[in-house]
């Protein structure tokens, strides 16, 4: 690739900057997508895996993400298979008895788009076939970044194929790592800042199971909730499940926190692992009837854990113009149902801020990836601490906590209005989460920041 000077770049006009995206996970390609749609030109996508094999699973599609799904054009062919909804039951789980139940009907009508649940896969389709319709990026699967190599004049980084054959470097003007929660790139960014890396253990693992319609089409109960617009969580101590249907419901999707003991002695790399069925079954023995009926259709083989990790807060996502982005830089518990949503707003932050610079020169894309993070931090802090505290009092044991806990359940129910424990079905979180139009916003204050950090 052609070496451009600061003198050259700052006459073209910004569009034209060489962008390189580390990670097509959720992050980075609507980083990708967001991009192009704005008019740049040059967009290289690099990726680990040879292809988008994305673990079958559900996820949460809240109204802030969807918003930005729908303004890049990719909504439509997720929410074909997506289900809305229209209320949450929040249960004991030993005893199946509901704590409270929270109708959220009006979603579409108050915040624009609809809280859907919805496939992994289909998200991530949606994202990568509406990118690849945009000439202007380029996919290198199958290509692992090994490290930053230099910051200026312009970014260099190595990058092994997959295939065996030698490594080779890519320069580029602007460096975007969506490498995900183990980034690659971060652990460079902060050696450079000569900060210590801090991988934080939760403790916590997670379950991810899907069940096929058919499984449950002989139960009754079950039936009723993959044929529900509900999310049900059933709560324990240190413990929980989550399960809501998928896929135009035929898919039930359950995952769940508890305790790790399964990956607490194994090296630091292990992320996930085959479970057993019957450690599942007894890792939640006290939970009722109806979920062990659930957690049984499951076929041995396909028990997978999770690790759950999360990294001490970072003191910046910039170094030059490399910035990181999603759980690179914001790794979060998945209480609150918001990681990926947090890294598609990011994607389309950096968008927004990205197009209004005034030249490519490595000064003005440092600022406009610092007025990136001005824009960001504040938010993704307060969602991600958010997440840690609402499974804190989800997993709460038996004392005066769960009984003030559950009493603010009751009284939610009663109400129908007042804030609810589990944050995410809590009307006024819900509020603050997706109101924020990240666009918008960057849009408004991005004159006042870029100014402030002459
Ligand atoms: C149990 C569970 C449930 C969740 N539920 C929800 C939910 O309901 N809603 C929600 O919004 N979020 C949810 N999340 C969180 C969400 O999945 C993540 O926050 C989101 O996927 C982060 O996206 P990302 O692009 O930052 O990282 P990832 O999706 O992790 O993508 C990183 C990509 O980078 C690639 N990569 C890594 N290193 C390199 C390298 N060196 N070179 C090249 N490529 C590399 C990886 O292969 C991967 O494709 C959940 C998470 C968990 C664990």
């Amino acid at each position: 690739m052609a070496m451009h000077d600061d003198q050259e770049r700052s006459g073209s006009g910004p569009t034209n900057m060489r962008i390189a995206i580390v990670g097509a996970g959720m992050g980075g390609l609507a980083c990708a997508l967001a991009l192009a749609k704005k008019g740049f030109t040059d967009i290289q996508v690099f990726e680990m895996a040879s292809d988008l094999g994305f673990v079958g699973a559900g996820i949460q599609l809240a109204p802030n993400l969807v918003r930005i799904l729908s303004r890049l054009g990719c909504w439509e062919s997720i929410e074909a298979e997506a289900t809305d909804v229209l209320e949450a039951s929040i249960r004991d789980g030993a005893s199946n008895r509901e704590l409270t139940h929270v109708h959220m009907p009006d979603i579409r009508k108050r915040y624009g788009y609809p809280h859907c649940t919805g496939h992994r896969a289909s998200l991530a389709a949606g994202l990568y076939e509406a990118a690849k319709k945009e000439p202007s990026i380029r996919w290198n699967f199958g290509c692992t970044v090994e490290g930053i190599d230099q910051y200026t004049p312009a970014v260099t980084f190595t990058v092994k194929p997959r295939d065996g054959s030698a490594p080779r470097q890519v320069e580029c003007d602007v460096l975007l790592a969506a490498d995900g929660v183990k980034s690659n790139v971060r652990a460079h960014v902060l050696a450079e800042l000569g900060v210590p890396a801090v991988v934080e253990d939760t403790g916590q693992a997670a379950y991810r199971i899907t069940l096929p319609r058919s499984a449950m089409a002989s139960d009754p109960e079950m039936l009723a909730l993959i044929d529900s617009n509900q999310v049900t969580r059933w709560i324990g101590s240190r413990r929980h499940w989550i399960a809501y249907p998928v896929a135009s419901k035929t898919i039930y999707n359950m995952s769940s926190t508890q305790p790790d003991t399964h990956f607490a002695a194994a090296p630091s790399a292990t992320y996930t692992t085959k479970g057993s069925k019957a450690a599942m079954a007894d890792v939640f023995a006290d939970f009722c009837p109806l979920v062990h009926r659930l957690m049984d259709l499951v076929p041995d083989g396909e028990v997978c854990e999770w690790k759950l990790r999360v990294h001490a807060p970072l003191p910046t996502w910039v170094r030059s113009t490399v910035a990181l982005v999603g759980d690179a830089c914001h790794p979060t518990l998945p209480h609150l149902n918001q990681g990926a949503a947090m890294a598609v707003e990011d994607a389309a932050v950096l968008a927004e801020v990205l197009a209004r610079a005034p030249d490519a020169t490595q000064g003005s894309v440092n600022r406009c990836l610092r007025v990136y993070e001005l824009l960001r931090k504040e938010r993704t802090t307060t969602l991600v601490d958010l997440a840690a505290e609402s499974g804190r009092t989800l997993h709460l044991g038996e004392g005066r906590a769960k009984e003030e806990r559950d009493r603010q359940f009751a009284e939610a129910r009663a109400s129908g209005k007042k804030a609810v424990p589990d944050k995410w079905a809590s009307p006024d979180v819900q509020e603050m989460i997706y109101s924020h139009d990240c666009m918008k916003v960057a849009a408004e204050k991005f004159d006042e920041l870029y100014r402030s950090l002459a």
